[in-house]
Parts: structure tokens; C-alpha cells; sequence
């Protein structure tokens, strides 16, 4: 069978981007259809954001209980450790995914968005030739909407296969490996090398560069180094893979001597690649902005009414900023005056402990900084969190005090995103947030302290 489907805007693409775009554009009442090769929900949904911080939990709540059976803590022992069933923790994740996905796929017909399953290509930049189960549909659109995302980077000398694995397969393992190599301290490769090592695996870390996640500062990154120490996982700084060997991963040390480190499994995590191809780009005329597609400030490419967003047009390539490229498109494809122009965007390590960094790094020109320690912290402290070497660092302009970022490290500070993201994109400075009134015992607290540092007088450091 072959179908023509005539549409005002196609959306390429189910990811935070383009599900987020395509249901946007339903509610704005464009006639919207939806092409999705794999599964609605992306990356991020299927074997990315979701699923990682899943199995981070799991591992989280097993490591505690083999601590407490190890040693009692809090008044509370465990008389035998417990056991670790893989399949029952993948299960388990999976069934998040699998709802999360099903609500995708709902929200996206309550938008009135129809949804095509099939690879998308491209014959020229408006018509698009989709192989479904049912025969091929060509869809013709007067508004093009790319969000094709990313792919794991592969070593060309340590290709994927067999035990050498992408991020995808490492949420998905049958069997619990032993030993554990991970190959790039980015965010990714550390996150689930930490919910390894947590579920039981012996993990080591080759990293070329001289430090772990190379884009945070050394001061923010210390205290996830020291649990890294302190939990046995190796690290090999300034270490090259060179690649698979019978037993292992053979990698140059930073001596220049070279060693085989036994691996059971070999987590390749060296970055991420733009999906740029096998999909008919070339036939779009589309101009490019090193790997990535150029986009202008309303994610506009330089062929009228072709549009991307997300993983497609650059760093950070994360989700929520896909997600909010792909709200700005829809709503300029429905006539409304926007921008994507924000003052920040958050980045946040799931590691361990956790790592946020919002907006201007500590150290720019004209600024100072506040910084308020986790151990000081009463909510902290009751959450086991004190100890950790975390702390909330508020970084202001030194005349005006408007708050330009804010960095902080320390367990659950994931949760206060929100307000440091929400504070400098409203413009506030460390005066607006001292006279908030947070509630005690929070962590929130801790952002109102560093502010006050900024200011010279906090109270409880
Ligand atoms: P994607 O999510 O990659 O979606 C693109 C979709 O397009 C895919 O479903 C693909 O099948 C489909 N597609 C591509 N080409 C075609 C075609 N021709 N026809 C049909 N369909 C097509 N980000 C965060 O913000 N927070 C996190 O905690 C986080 N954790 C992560 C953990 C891991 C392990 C990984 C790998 C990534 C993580 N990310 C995280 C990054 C995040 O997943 C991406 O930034 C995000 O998914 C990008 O969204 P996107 O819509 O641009 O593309």
C-alpha cells in the first residue's frame, strides 16, 4: 500500500524534542503528524534520562542495605546482605519506561497528533517517504520539524559488540559483570559506572584527559572523586584505550606502559554524536554548524520552514533543552513571537554524589561567590548527606549582587534545580533571596545561606 499524507507540520523524531514539539503544535491546532522509527519517548525516555536514573535508584537502595547488613546504621541492621536479581531490577526499570512511553503515545492523541512508526527519509526538504508495517507512506508538509537526536560515539578501534557496550545496552545487561571498565569519565560513563560499582561489579574508569567530568570544576567534581576512592573504583587518568583483548581492554597508561585491565564487559561512553545520516539530510540542502545542523535563534535552518531542534543543533544535548526548542518552534509555527534565547540551562550529574551547575561558572570577571557547606546543613545532616564534601556555591555579579549562577555538589541536590535555574532566569539577586522564607528542615535553606555568604553575613557558617 502507498499512501500520501498531506500535513501542515511533520515532526521527524519522537524525543523530548519532538514529541514535546508535536504535541505542542496539536494544542496550537496544527495539523501535526509524528514519524518515529524506534519508540516514542527517544533517547532520553528508552534508554537515557529514564531509565539510568532507574537503575541509579535500585543500585542506591541495594548498596545501602549491603552497607547495613555490613554495619549497622541509623539503629538498624540487616542479619543477612541482600541479594541482587538483575532481571527482576530491569524489569523493574523497564516498567517505568513502559508507562512513560504509553503516556507519551496518549498525550500525543489527545494533542490530535497522528503518529507514523517508521523510518523517515527525505527526498527533498518537504516530502518524506516512511517504510511502516503497512507499505510506504510519503507525507508532504509545509513545515518540517527535525529532532533525530544523537548516537553513542564508537571507538573506531573498539568497535560495539559482544562485551563492548553502548549506554543502551549497559541498562539492559542479563548478568551483573564482575568487572566492570568504563571508558570516558563524562557524565554518562560515570553515572552508571557508580550504579555498577554500587550493584556489586568491580569498576574502573580509563579517561584520556586529566580528570573526571572535564567540564565541571575540579572543586565541584572533588567530593564524587573521593567516593570514587573511597568505594574501590579505579581510575586511570590521562590513560588511552587502545582496545579489546581476550581478557580485557588494553589501555596506555600515563607512564606510557601498557596493561590489560580484565573486563567482563567494556562500557563505552567517549560522548555523542549528532544522527546526521540515513535520513535523507543531503536531499534537504541544510547548512552546518561543525557536526551539528545550523540552526538561528528560533531553531530555523537555512531552508525556509525546516526547523530542528534538540540533540540535532548542538550542546548542551540535553533533554530539557530539546524539549523547550521544540515548545519554541511549534509556537512560532503558530504565528506567536518567540525565541530560543535562555539565560541558563541546567546540567545536572546524577553521580555520587549528585552535581547541578546553573548559568556563570565561580571565577568570572566581576563576580564573587558564596559558597554554604552541606555539612552545615540540618536537613542534610538528617539525610545522612552532611558528610560527603557537598556544598551550595552562589555566584553574583560583585555590583549588582544579580544572581549569574549557581554551582552545587552533595547528595539529592538534584531537587534544587528548580530554584537556582528559577532564580537566575527571573533575574533575582542574593538580596531577593535572603528575605524568601524557605522551610526548615530543607535543602533549600542551603541556596539562601550561599547567598547570604555572598552578602558577608549567613548564619549557620
Ligand atoms: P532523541 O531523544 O535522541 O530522540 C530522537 C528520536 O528520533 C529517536 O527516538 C529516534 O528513533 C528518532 N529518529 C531519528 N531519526 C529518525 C528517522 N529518520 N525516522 C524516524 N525516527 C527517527 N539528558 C538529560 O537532560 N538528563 C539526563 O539525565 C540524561 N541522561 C542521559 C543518560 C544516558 C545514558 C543518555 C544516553 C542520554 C542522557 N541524556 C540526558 C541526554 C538525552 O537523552 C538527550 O539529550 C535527549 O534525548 C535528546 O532529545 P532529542 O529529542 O533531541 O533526541
Amino acid at each position: 500500500m502507498s499512501e500520501v499524507i498531506k500535513t501542515k507540520v511533520l515532526v521527524v523524531g519522537g524525543g523530548p524534542g519532538g514529541y514535546v514539539a508535536a504535541i505542542r503544535c496539536g494544542q496550537l491546532g496544527l495539523d501535526t503528524v509524528l514519524v518515529e522509527g524506534d519508540q516514542l519517548g527517544g533517547t532520553c525516555l528508552i534508554r537515557g534520562c529514564i531509565p539510568s536514573k532507574a537503575m541509579i535508584h535500585a543500585a542506591s537502595e541495594f548498596s545501602s542495605m549491603v552497607e547495613t547488613a555490613r554495619k549497622p546504621q541509623f539503629g538498624i541492621s540487616l542479619t543477612s546482605p541482600p541479594e541482587l536479581d538483575l532481571a527482576g531490577t530491569v524489569a523493574w526499570k523497564d516498567s517505568i519506561v513502559n508507562r512513560l512511553n504509553t503516556g507519551v503515545g496518549a498525550l500525543l492523541k489527545r494533542a490530535k497528533v497522528k503518529v507514523i512508526e517508521g523510518w523517515g527519509r527525505f527526498s527533498d526538504a518537504k516530502t518524506c517517504q516512511v517504510e511502516t508495517s503497512d507499505g510506504t507512506v510519503t507525507i508532504q508538509s509545509e513545515h518540517v520539524i527535525l529532532a533525530t537526536g544523537s548516537a553513542p560515539v564508537e571507538l573506531p578501534f573498539l568497535p560495539m559488540g559482544g562485551k563492548v557496550i553502548s549506554s543502551a545496552e549497559a541498562l539492559s545487561l542479563a548478568e551483573l559483570p564482575r568487572k566492570l571498565v568504563v571508558v570516558g569519565a563524562g557524565y554518562i560513563g560515570l553515572e552508571l559506572g557508580i550504579a555498577y560499582a554500587k550493584l556489586g561489579s568491580d569498576v574502573t574508569v580509563v579517561e584520556s584527559t586529566d580528570r573526571i567530568l572535564p567540564l565541571y570544576d575540579k572543586q565541584l567534581v572533588e567530593p564524587v572523586r573521593q567516593w570514587l576512592e573511597k568505594h574501590g573504583v579505579k581510575l586511570h587518568l590521562n590513560a588511552c584505550a587502545k582496545g579489546e583483548r581476550d581478557d580485557g581492554l588494553a589501555v596506555e597508561l600515563d607512564d606510557g606502559s601498557e596493561v590489560v585491565l580484565p573486563a567482563d564487559n567494556i562500557l563505552v561512553t567517549v560522548g555523542r554524536k549528532p544522527l546526521t545520516e540515513g535520513w535523507g539530510m543531503e536531499n534537504m540542502v541544510l547548512e552546518m554548524d561543525g557536526r551539528f545542523v545550523k540552526v538561528d535563534e528560533q531553531c530555523a535552518t537555512s531552508t525556509k520552514n525546516v526547523w530542528a531542534i534538540g540533540d540535532l543543533v548542538g550542546e548542551p544535548m540535553l533533554a530539557h533543552k530539546a524539549s523547550a526548542q521544540g515548545e519554541v518552534v511549534a509556537e512560532i509555527i503558530a504565528g506567536k513571537k518567540r525565541r530560543f534565547d535562555p539565560v541558563a540551562i541546567p546540567a545536572v550529574c546524577f553521580t555520587e554524589p549528585e552535581i547541578v551547575s546553573v548559568g556563570v561558572d565561580a571565577g568570572a570577571p566581576n563576580t564573587t561567590t558564596g559558597v554554604f557547606p552541606m555539612a552545615a546543613s540540618g536537613r542534610a545532616l538528617s539525610m545522612n548527606a552532611g558528610d560527603s564534601g557537598g556544598f551550595v556555591r552562589v555566584v553574583a555579579h560583585s555590583g549588582t549582587h544579580r544572581i549569574l549562577g549557581v554551582q552545587a555538589v552533595g547528595a539529592h541536590i538534584s531537587e534544587l534545580t528548580a530554584a537556582f535555574t528559577t532564580a537566575i532566569e527571573m533575574g533575582a539577586t542574593v538580596g531577593d533571596i535572603e528575605s524568601i522564607i524557605q522551610a526548615h528542615p530543607t535543602m533549600g535553606e542551603m541556596f539562601q545561606e550561599a547567598s547570604l555568604k555572598v552578602l558577608g553575613h549567613a548564619i549557620h557558617a
